[in-house]
């Protein structure tokens, strides 16, 4: 049984959060794309954990997780974070963690390349969150990256090295004018965070095959969401991979295997971290009180995250894109208080009136089309059962169903690992 869980908007729906939920029926879990520059905040009775490339079922005893060939891994950022997990008594060897050895090496020169180029931007960058993702993803596609295989041969990889600092280099000092990269200290960074990660790093895709054929269930967990996809987001401002469902099987290395469902992470209002078009945003006060209702802070960067009401034009493609069979509809909780609570139900252009996503161009001229539906007083984060729910919260669930034309089967209620409903 191979199930994808993906996010639905722009990031930062919680899927950790439900990664971590309903890991506890999966065997593996296994992230497919994307680096260390999203973070999964997960809370359960080990502690809080955020998670930047470790996937979320790492804290599951039992559950085997894989980074596929898909991901870009910062080798020193793992390091930290396995060290980290371990102080918290999260146990972590070769038998729960393997690492493809074709996923690509996030080099601490695509991290200097990434703040380097922001800096170019000066008051027109894209709000990178400067851990090298673009350009270590570049340097893939132009063949000129180094794979986590490429670890346990060392003497190899020492030979490969001087070209590729060279090439590097003609970017680094001639384009930005830093100072040069030096292959001895990449090599040293190499021995030092690669030389423990040797154990880990395995065909990823041959384990999943024989898990798979064993009737083992696998969970793929993406990062991000639809709107970020570099194919279907609103790109430039997205992501460097393709987080959709449809890409999961060929980022975890069983580009064979079908996928058997689709479970999309979607909040109940919207959130965006960074640069990019985000028709239904709010702004001032009312910007302040949701952003802080909902702790709306990057969980990799400390960033406040832009908010807006629910946009069901935005969730719609979104939904469409990743091919979701079924939704958990998460943050419900932050909703209580208000008598009324706005949805996004269309975007006017220019005298037309658009319920499907348009284009990213014409994004910026969109206005948003609001409805109010009935809210709700009372708090809702103990509530476990749909009857617990208020008739309110009930409606405001079908009306989002109906607009989305989707079936919601989760409501998340609460950030701790038993704070949902399902219905
Ligand atoms: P992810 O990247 O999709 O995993 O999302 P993040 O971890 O960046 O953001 C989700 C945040 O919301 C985390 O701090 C979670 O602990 C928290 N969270 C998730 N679901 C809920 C919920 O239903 N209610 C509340 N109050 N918090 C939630």
């Amino acid at each position: 049984m191979l199930t994808a869980i993906v996010g639905i908007n722009w990031g930062d729906e919680g899927k950790g959060r439900m990664v971590d939920l309903l890991s506890k029926d999966y065997d593996i879990v296994c992230r497919y794309q994307g680096g260390n520059n999203a973070g999964h905040t997960v809370i359960n009775e080990r502690g809080k954990f955020i998670l930047n490339l470790l996937p979320s079922g790492i804290l599951r005893e039992g559950v085997v997780c894989v980074m596929g060939p898909g991901m870009v891994i910062d080798i020193k950022h793992l390091a930290g974070e396995m060290a980290r997990l371990r102080e918290a008594g999260i146990r972590i060897s070769p038998e729960n963690l393997k690492i493809s050895d074709r996923a690509v090496i996030t080099m601490p020169y695509n991290v200097q390349q990434d703040c380097l180029e922001e800096e170019r931007l000066a008051d027109k960058k894209f709000g990178s969150t400067k851990r090298g993702i673009a350009p270590v993803y570049a340097d893939k596609y132009l063949k000129k990256a180094f794979r986590m295989g490429e670890l346990k041969n060392l003497a190899l990889l020492k030979k490969r090295l001087p070209d590729i600092v060279e090439w590097k280099n003609l970017t680094i000092v001639n384009a930005y004018g830093a100072a040069p990269v030096k292959a001895e200290e990449m090599l040293a960074y190499f021995e030092e965070y690669g030389a423990p990660l040797q154990e880990y790093i395995c065909d990823t895709g041959l384990y999943l095959n024989r898990a798979h054929k064993e009737g083992k269930k696998i969970m793929l967990e993406a990062q991000l969401g639809a709107l970020r996809d570099i194919d279907y987001g609103i790109y430039p401002y997205t992501s460097s991979s393709n987080n959709i469902a449809a890409y999961g099987p060929i980022g975890a290395g069983v580009p064979n295997l079908k996928l058997d469902k689709t479970i999309g992470i979607m909040k109940a209002y919207s959130s965006c971290v960074g640069e990019g078009p985000f028709t239904a945003e709010y702004f001032g006060e009312k910007a302040e009180k949701l952003r802080a209702a909902g702790g709306e802070y990057g969980a990799a960067t400390g960033r406040p995250r832009r908010v807006g009401p629910f946009d069901a034009v935005a969730s719609k493609y979104g939904i469409r894109c990743q091919g979701a069979d079924e939704i958990a509809l998460t943050k419900l909780d932050i909703l209580s208080g208000h008598d009324e609570i706005e949805v996004c139900v269309a975007y006017a252009l220019h005298g037309q009136l658009l319920t499907e996503f348009p284009f990213t161009d014409v994004l910026d001229e969109c206005k948003p089309v609001i409805e109010t539906v009935k809210g709700w007083n009372q708090d809702i984060s103990k509530c476990r059962k749909k009857e617990d729910l208020p008739k309110e919260a009930l409606d405001y669930i079908r009306f989002i169903e109906e607009t989305c034309e989707c079936k919601i089967r989760y409501v998340s209620v609460g950030a701790e690992r038993d704070a949902y409903v399902e219905l």
